[in-house]
């Protein structure tokens, strides 16, 4: 097998391949498990739905365009609420690189306390800050982990890191993996720069070096098994202009890694008919999360530096994590309440706005259903305590703005006005019914949980599928619970564990 970038659009009528290990998505833990395989020299085979962006070209899209090229659906899927729950925006990356093309470049390990829950509830014993600080390490010195320089924090964190001090509680510089960041604040459209090391700049290039290939446009729909033995995977071939439509895709490999996501691995799993029934597609965690936006008399300009810079773990006991944040200013003069001439003035201080999110260390809400057609439809059930925990997230925000000087704060719901400090005070937040709240998520996790015994999980403590012999799975699905941090990291450890337990 000679390394290199496919694409299936360019192959005429169905594709037949074979490796020694198939992999399924490009993502985060896709190529993380894909590139330790290759490096013992194993044939390895990455198969990706999306296309391939180069740098050069995501430099050149406008928002909107990098949103249809490298973000699944356009950034539209939707959880549907069940009970008293916000329906959820949930977004994903759909491209060679996967999630980790569009991400801020938070990098944090898995808590200790995460890990302790892992340990007591799924029986993950080896699961210690010790044992998986080797993974931690070598994860971090190929994405080039380093901490956010003050320098580059933007305006829009620095003044609500002001509130923050003014209320008794600091801000953190974050942790990104960047190399030469210029705080562009274009992070989650791609960085044009290649300062941002995802997966696709970092680790499939040695994937390549090493003899794997990465095939785009490859959308696989079952993992091929007889005699509870893996016999690789099919699917089919997509985007293929002037070709017959839907071409098959058939990959014969003895050792097959599912890294599809926790959205899609557990379609596949159900597809194939696969993994333990009570626990496949269940028990997905999202960290639900929420933005404010502050008004300050002075021009802010709030774009202007990394996109993610500073966070607080302080109000961690409740299960709150606050993350900066900035949106576009396309996105931002959007959000901004009122229409006609009311949003037209609104929209035109857009250089005075200020915005910090938040996000619940949620319990496992989350079900994955196959219907017709591409995408899963996903419910979500919002834990009672994580339900009750919005509006003191929310207050928390605003209340940081407000101590900063800010003369106005827009909360993330439906249909209400810009409020001074008076009126938020006075409005009740307990009483905002779940259906007017904003909420979004970038980070599901936990449909295919990996546990010590068959009757807790899908895969065993090291990813490998129960019940069938050659199935691994390398992504966000494994992780067992919602980890109250950005997760990138952690799943990337998880997946370099993955790796060296296949080939051990
Ligand atoms: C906007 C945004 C910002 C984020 N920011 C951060 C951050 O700053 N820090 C952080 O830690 N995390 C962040 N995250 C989350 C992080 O990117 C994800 O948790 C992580 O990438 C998930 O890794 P994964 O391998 O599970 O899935 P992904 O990285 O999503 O990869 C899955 C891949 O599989 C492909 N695929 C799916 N189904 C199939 C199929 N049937 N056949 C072939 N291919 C398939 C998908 O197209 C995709 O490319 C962010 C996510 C988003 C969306
Ligand atoms: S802020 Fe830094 S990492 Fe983000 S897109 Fe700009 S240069 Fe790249």
């Amino acid at each position: 097998m000679t390394g290199g970038y496919h694409s299936a659009r360019d192959a005429r009528g169905d594709l037949t391949l074979d490796a020694d290990v198939v992999v399924v998505g490009s993502g985060a833990g896709g190529s993380t498990a894909a590139t330790e395989l290759a490096s013992t020299g194993l044939r390895v085979l990455v198969l990706e739905e999306g296309p391939r962006v180069l740098a050069t070209d995501l430099g050149k899209m406008r928002p909107t365009e990098s949103l249809r090229h490298v973000w699944r659906d356009g950034a539209m899927l939707v959880t549907v609420p069940l009970g008293d729950s916000p329906a959820i925006n949930v977004t994903m990356g759909r491209c060679v690189g996967g999630s980790s093309v569009v991400t801020g470049g938070v990098c944090f390990r898995t808590p200790g306390a995460v890990l302790s829950r892992w340990r007591d509830e799924f029986g993950l014993l080896e699961y210690t800050p010790e044992a998986l600080e080797p993974y931690f390490l070598e994860v971090e010195r190929h994405l080039h982990v380093e901490e956010v320089p003050l320098s580059l924090r933007s305006r829009s964190t620095a003044l609500f890191a002001e509130g923050a001090r003014a209320l008794g509680y600091e801000l953190q510089p974050m942790r990104r993996n960047t190399d030469g960041c210029n705080g562009c604040g274009r992070c989650n459209f791609g960085c044009p720069h290649q300062a941002k090391l995802s997966v696709d700049l970092s680790y499939l290039p040695r994937a390549v070096r090493a003899g794997a290939e990465v095939w785009s446009h490859c959308l696989v729909e079952r993992v091929e098994h007889r005699h509870g033995r893996v016999d690789g995977v099919s699917g089919r071939l997509l985007n293929r202009p002037g070709s017959r439509a839907g071409a098959r895709l058939r990959v014969h490999a003895p050792r097959v890694v599912l890294a599809a996501g926790s959205w899609h691995t557990p379609v596949l799993l159900k597809r194939s008919r696969l993994g333990n029934e009570r626990h496949v597609g269940r028990h997905m965690t999202v960290h639900p999360g929420f933005r404010m936006l502050g008004r300050f008399d002075a021009p802010v300009q709030g774009w202007k530096g990394a996109l993610q810079s500073a966070w607080s773990d302080h109000f961690e006991p409740e299960g709150i994590t606050l993350t900066s944040l900035f949106l576009p200013t396309g996105v931002l003069g959007a959000t901004v309440p009122g229409a006609g001439p009311e949003h037209l003035q609104g929209a035109s201080k857009i250089d005075h706005l200020t915005v910090f999110g938040g996000i619940l260390h949620d319990e496992g809400g989350g079900t994955v259903h196959v219907v017709p057609g591409r995408e899963p439809l996903v419910t979500y059930r919002m834990d009672p305590r994580d339900r009750a925990r919005i509006p003191r997230l929310l207050r928390i925000m605003a209340e940081t703005f407000l101590a900063a000087g800010a003369e106005e704060v827009f909360l993330p719901v439906l249909g209400a006005r810009g409020m001074d400090a008076d009126t938020f005070r006075r409005f009740p937040l307990e009483a905002v019914p779940a259906s007017r709240l904003e909420c979004a998520s970038q980070h599901p996790l936990g449909t295919a949980r990996m546990a010590c015994s068959e009757g807790l999980g899908v895969t065993d403590p090291n990813g490998k599928v129960w019940d069938l012999e050659g199935l691994w799975i390398a992504d966000g699905s494994i992780v067992p619970t919602s980890l109250g941090v950005n997760p990138q990291l952690s799943i990337m450890a998880l997946a370099t564990r993955v790796a060296q337990r296949m080939r051990g």
